[in-house]
């Protein structure tokens, strides 16, 4: 039948993934941490599974986890949070995105993006019937285009959806642009869903600094996090979202009608790791810094370009000096089935009724141990 789901591709990140698995190739394109999380959060979840809690939890999430939130706000960021009332617990940043959009945008409301844009941003969007105004950064610094910015905000803007760090680009959005964005807010009275799943993955000296954190945003701004990212499980799908009450309010309603609840053990031991000490977390993402170099590095080797990236799972490279034609799609195509290795073209992040798309990118995942990246490497060079 037709519904307005139909002309929806498959994600990219699955097509890329069978790819791989039917090749035999080394997946570099998914991003997911080839090694488990910490034990400590296992055997948590565990645990909690065996105690005879497990009927549904509460609906904005379970108490331990709703004040875990709260303090990992006030500890990182010096946010202030009511966790009976400004915290709600998802099924990964993915619903967590989609229901505070629902929770935000009326049909015919204008909602600003940037493109290159997640894979979920744009239909969701569109199956809210908001009007989306997309700018475009572009490479290699994918700077914010201050003009093009202003001049995308208008009396209907209701929300801009901001991604920092960012996939695909590795790009961590600076406190000056942030104050850009939020000047741009608070004129045209309008709010911020930040979806800021990498916040723990910055490599020094930058580092993450959220939307809410800035003068006049806290009561603006939706704060959406993950476990997944903060923990390297992304298979549990813990999401939490830090929202001003009236927000968070709207949020749950919407979770309510998404999924509800969150499986309960998982909830409690993801409360357990956002309690863990500052230094798991610089652990964590000098641990992904030095996966970035190791592949950065072996890129160049290998003939690409390699552009600079400050956070995220995620590097982009240029396939312009390899002499390849065929653009990003058939060039990850060809190296998945013929190197042995798989990533994904980059203008999968782009709106397909764009113009110009550029077709010279491919997004590598550095999540991965270092043997698997150097194996990598290695076929991309015999590849050449
Ligand atoms: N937003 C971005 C930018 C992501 O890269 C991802 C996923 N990896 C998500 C959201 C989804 O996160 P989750 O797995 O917690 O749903
Ligand atoms: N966010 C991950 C990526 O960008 C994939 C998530 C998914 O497969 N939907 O690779």
């Amino acid at each position: 039948t037709n519904s307005m789901l139909s002309g929806l591709p498959t994600t990219i990140f699955s097509v890329m993934s069978a790819l791989a698995a039917e090749h035999g190739a080394i997946n570099l394109g998914q991003g997911f941490p080839d090694t488990e999380g910490p034990v400590d959060l296992v055997e948590a979840a565990a645990a909690a599974l065996r105690d005879g809690r497990n009927q549904y939890p509460p609906l904005t999430g379970v108490p331990e986890l709703r004040r875990a939130v709260a303090r990992s706000n006030a500890r990182f960021y010096g946010i202030s949070v009511d966790p009976n009332r400004e915290v709600v617990v998802t099924c990964g940043a993915t619903e967590a995105i989609t229901a505070s959009l629902m929770a935000l945008v009326n049909r015919g409301d204008e909602v600003v993006v940037f493109e290159p844009l997640y894979d979920t941003y744009l239909p969701v969007l569109e199956m809210l019937g908001a009007v989306v105004r997309t700018v475009r950064l572009a490479p290699p610094h994918w700077d914010l285009p201050r003009a093009t910015l202003a001049a995308a905000f208008s009396p209907r803007t209701k929300a801009v959806l901001l991604n920092t760090p960012m996939n695909p680009t590795g790009k961590v959005f600076t406190r000056d642009e942030l104050e850009f964005i939020a000047g741009l807010l608070a004129r045209h009275d309008a709010y911020a869903v930040c979806d800021e799943v990498y916040e723990h993955l910055t490599f020094a000296p930058v580092r993450h600094q959220p939307l809410m954190a800035l003068p006049g945003m806290r009561e603006r701004t939706i704060r959406i996090g993950s476990a997944g990212k903060s923990f390297s499980m992304t298979g549990w799908k813990v999401g939490y979202v830090t929202a001003p009450a009236p927000l968070a309010d709207l949020v749950a309603k919407a979770h309510q009608l998404l999924t509800f609840t969150v499986a309960p053990n998982l909830q409690r031991a993801v409360a357990l790791g956002l309690d863990k000490d500052t230094a798991y977390f610089e652990r964590l993402a000098e641990g992904m810094r030095s996966a970035r170099d190791w592949l950065a590095e072996g890129l160049v080797r290998a003939g690409f370009d390699v552009l600079p990236c400050d956070g995220s799972y995620f590097l982009i490279a240029d396939i312009t000096p390899l002499g390849f034609r065929g653009g990003d799609v058939a060039f990850c195509q060809q190296m998945v089935r013929d190197g042995g290795v798989a990533a994904i073209p980059v203008s999968a992040f782009y709106d397909p009724r764009g113009q110009n798309i550029p077709d010279s990118y491919v997004r590598f995942a550095f999540c991965k141990k270092t043997g698997v990246i150097a194996s990598a490497i290695q076929r991309l060079q015999t590849v050449r």
